[in-house]
């Protein structure tokens, strides 16, 4: 898709953020930045029956696009290929916004919603997006593992999601106290959280092996 022609976070009727509208964000970069920094995307369905289903699903962003991955068994993978529409949201959960009053007591986060219908990716777009998504959660691990067989590919939807309706949302702020509550005699302020890896643990044979470089080197 030619960048120039994609329409801007936000910007259709669908999209546009209503409430707490300062919030909303109008830049792609911004947009772009947070779909590279989460690891889960919840994705929705509708079921024939009128149940909605969210399911949390690993992704990856190339360009314009969203790619998953999922058995051809799965109902939320069929549904999706089926031409299901769909509303994903990626969120990533910066910390805990520690005001004096339970109303002003938020959570500082940046999130993704798009809006869709996801297409079938075959051969060789298929092929590269199996390896966009593993690289996406950790950048070399594919160059040292097996790549997927015939079969095991054939038991794989792989999906692509277009980025051409979506909206965002950033909030990064401290407490906003009611002038009321401002002299409360309590602690107040922000904690932040962050999303890191902890120390590997070898399996039976890993043991045998160095820890890869890559996962020294990769924060997120
Ligand atoms: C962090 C994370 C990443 C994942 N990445 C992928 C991925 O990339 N590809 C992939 O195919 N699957 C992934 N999964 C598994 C995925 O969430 C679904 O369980 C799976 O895709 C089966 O979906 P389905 O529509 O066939 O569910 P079904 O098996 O048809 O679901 C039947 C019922 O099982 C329950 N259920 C299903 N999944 C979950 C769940 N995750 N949590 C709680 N209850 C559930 C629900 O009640 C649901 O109605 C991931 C899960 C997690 C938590």
């Amino acid at each position: 898709m030619d960048p120039s022609t994609i329409p801007a976070p936000g910007s259709s009727e669908r999209t546009r953020v209503r409430r707490i509208s300062e919030k909303a964000v109008e830049d792609r970069g911004v947009v772009e930045a947070i779909l590279d920094a989460g690891l889960v995307a919840h994705v929705g369905i509708v079921e024939e029956s009128g149940q909605p289903y969210v399911v949390p699903v690993a992704y990856a962003r190339e360009g314009d696009r969203l790619l998953f991955h999922g058995s051809t068994g799965s109902r939320l993978f069929r549904r999706l290929a089926e031409g299901a529409p769909t509303c994903v949201t990626v969120t990533l959960l910066d910390g805990l916004v520690l005001a004096r009053s339970a109303f002003e007591s938020s959570m500082n986060y940046r999130g993704v919603m798009a809006l869709g219908t996801c297409t079938v990716l075959d051969g060789d777009e298929r092929d590269d997006a199996l390896r966009l998504i593993s690289d996406h959660l950790l950048p070399g691990r594919w160059g040292d593992i097996r790549p997927p067989s015939r079969k095991e590919i054939a038991a794989t939807l792989v999906l692509a999601l277009p980025l051409d309706e979506v909206s965002a949302k950033v909030s990064d702020k401290m407490p906003e106290d009611d002038p009321q509550d401002v002299d409360r005699p309590v602690w107040g302020g922000v904690v932040p959280l962050r999303e890191s890896f902890g120390e590997p643990v070898a399996d039976e044979r890993g043991s045998a092996y160095p820890v890869p470089a890559y996962l020294g080197s990769w924060t997120r």
